[in-house]
């Protein structure tokens, strides 16, 4: 185990394993077959790389969707690791040469769509490799009563016992209840495994409810808001999708789409749009996100409620898989649960319809919930780990008590004052935070008394702050803008100490970058660095690893190893350019500094 931890290091960049995956690791190098439940974002693909890399021969990666699979392989020899694929894709030449290449020891992991597993010929070539393990992602597609039933999965257990030698079988998946494992493990084969239930909580998303609202004006407001940020709004029908996507193209937003009516090119061209950031919202059906692993998804809309819970969680599940905060929104209206049984009414088997409603009861049930909404995802997939409240849901929030946030009220409603009610919400975070934008030093703004009163806060806290003060009554939004704010008479009494500001506001869960303006420098770099070797831009760095290096300032190669996700090969790579925009910042920094004492 030693030698795994070193090749964490080495090769990803991590110092140490995530619970769960030191223990799966060690039992396959055992020679244990697997099975592992860990929520999306849990870091299964660790748990079969690992071992690979450790193992004779070749690992056998059997991943459900072709589209990624070109970008899992990217990514891994991005860090330096052999890896391959085959698909519906490739050339007959060309498959013949990645497994002569696999032979000869060229290619630790080789993944392949199990749809290559109905074509005998290709089976007949694949057994002549040394096949060490076969890891199995997305293991619940074999089950039926999972809810992405693939058929050619059944094909997977009679491959592997026609194999010569036995492989250790690992299987992983992020959505299994009870009766889907035991199907899973049986239709795959995988005997006596160990197995892996890992807590299903994901800390870092905070889950809301929206009940009832202008859903348009929501989404229209919010990617406003956040339009630095990536985020996926799901759709529940096709048609919605495209009802949606014309609506913010109309006005101005720049996004993309996707659903399966779309022509496959063009499907191809928006996903890359999205994933390349040339777009930072992704408007969709369900049929956008499995396997996607942009890690640095910052929030998740859902447009309409989803059919049931399974699907819900693993929606969202996509966001945040850097550890970050992801922000989701479940917007539901009542009439969201007539269309959702039509559908399940018109598109699922006779058979299965019983099941189907029995989950979207299940589901409305967690819509109009009262109570913790984490709490009640957690016991629906038979979590026992739970606490009361979660305080990073949005019932949690609407109970919980209330506390006295006068002094940090007055601060904002101070600089709103002092700014005249003419900036929007972004620039008075920025001034509070004292952070030198464009727009600021261009307006002065660095000269007002309320510049930098907030500098230890985050971006999220401030606005979170300003919504409550706004939903609280202490403040108003300026009508026809849509980030501008307008103080009212109990603002006036705030700011004169005459009233107290009672909320309960969101317990921050989100990393606080140090320097806004260092990371945005660091984002540059990474659009840059994608562009030029033409590389998904979060597979370069993560968003973590960019705050990391924010917060840090390494100046030497040394301290940049100390980064989380600064494997050998990325510093290699790129730790030159990092530390050239590091050290000049701090330069840049000083100066100001000097000239300020002068
Ligand atoms: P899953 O397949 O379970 O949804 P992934 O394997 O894609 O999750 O991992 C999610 C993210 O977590 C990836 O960005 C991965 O690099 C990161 N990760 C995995 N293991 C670790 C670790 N030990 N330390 C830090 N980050 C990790
Ligand atoms: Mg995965």
């Amino acid at each position: 185990m030693d030698r795994a931890l070193k090749i964490l290091n080495k090769y990803f960049g991590y110092p140490s394993f995530r619970q769960g995956q030191y223990d799966i690791i060690d039992r396959i190098l055992k020679g244990n077959n697997v099975f592992c439940i860990m929520p999306t974002g849990g870091g299964k693909s660790l748990c079969y790389q690992i071992p690979a890399l450790m193992m004779e021969g070749t690992t056998l990666v059997i991943s459900p969707l072709i589209s990624l699979m070109k970008d899992q392989v990217d990514n891994l020899n991005n860090m330096g690791i052999r890896a391959e694929y085959i698909n519906s894709t490739i050339s007959l030449e060309k498959i013949k040469s990645t497994i002569r290449k696999a032979r000869d020891g060229e290619v630790k992991l080789l993944y392949i769509a199990p749809e290559r597993l109905e074509n005998s010929y290709f089976c007949s070539l694949i057994k002549s490799l040394y096949i060490s393990q076969v890891a199995v992602d997305e293991a619940h597609c074999v089950s039926q009563w999972g809810h992405d039933f693939r058929k050619s999965y059944t094909y997977i257990k009679p491959f592997i016992s026609s194999l010569n030698i036995t492989p250790v079988i690992t299987a992983f998946t992020a959505t299994a209840t009870e009766n889907v494992r035991e199907d899973s493990i049986k239709l795959l084969g995988v005997n006596n495994p160990y197995i892996y239930l890992g807590g299903f909580n994901r800390d870092n998303l905070s889950i809301n409810i929206h009940k009832e609202i202008e859903k348009l004006e929501f989404v229209k407001d919010y990617i406003r808001e956040n339009q630095d940020e990536s985020g996926i709004i799901y759709c529940a029908t096709r048609k919605e999708v495209d009802g949606l996507y014309e609506y913010l193209r109309e006005r101005g937003f720049y996004v993309s789409k996707y659903h399966g009516g779309i022509e496959d090119s063009l499907k191809q061209k928006y996903q890359e749009e999205f994933l390349f950031e040339k777009t930072n919202v992704m408007v969709a059906t369900n049929a956008f996100g499995m396997g996607i692993d942009k890690s640095n998804i910052r929030y998740i809309i859902h447009f309409s409620m989803t059919k049931n819970l399974e699907s819900y969680y693993q929606e969202i599940g996509r966001g945040g898989r850097d550890g970050e905060l992801c922000s989701c929104h479940l917007l539901y209206n009542r009439n969201d649960i007539e269309r959702q049984e039509f559908i399940i009414n018109t598109s699922s088997s006779f058979e299965r319809r019983a099941i189907e409603l029995m989950k979207l009861s299940d589901m409305v049930k967690f819509c109009e919930s009262d109570g913790c909404l984490r709490k009640f995802i957690l016991a629906y997939f038979g979590d026992s780990n739970i606490r009361e409240f979660c305080n990073n849901c949005s019932s949690c929030l609407n109970n919980h008590e209330l506390y006295d946030y006068t002094i940090d009220s007055q601060k904002i409603l101070s600089c709103i004052y002092r700014t005249r009610e003419k900036v929007g919400i972004s620039v008075l975070c920025d001034i509070l935070r004292g952070v030198k934008g464009p727009k600021i030093v261009k307006n002065n703004l660095q000269d007002l008394s309320t510049f930098g009163i907030m500098k230890d806060y985050s971006n999220m806290y401030i606005k979170d702050m300003i919504n409550a003060l706004i939903e609280g009554g202490y403040l108003d939004k300026k009508p026809n803008t849509y980030s501008l704010l307008k103080l009212n008479d109990k603002s006036i009494n705030i700011l004169k100490g005459k009233e107290k500001v009672l909320l309960n506001i969101k317990e921050n869960k989100a990393s606080v970058v140090l320097d806004e303006d260092l990371f945005k420098k660091l984002r540059l770099l990474r659009k840059d660095i994608s562009v030029r070797d033409n590389i998904k831009p979060y597979m370069v760095f993560s968003d973590a690893t960019l705050i990391e290096i924010t917060n840090t300032l390494p100046v030497t190669y040394e301290e940049l190893k100390g980064v989380k996700g600064m494997g050998e090969r990325k510093i290699i790579n790129y730790g030159k350019l990092v530390l050239n925009i590091v050290k000049n910042h701090k330069l840049k920094l000083e100066n100001e500094k000097k000239k300020q004492s002068n």
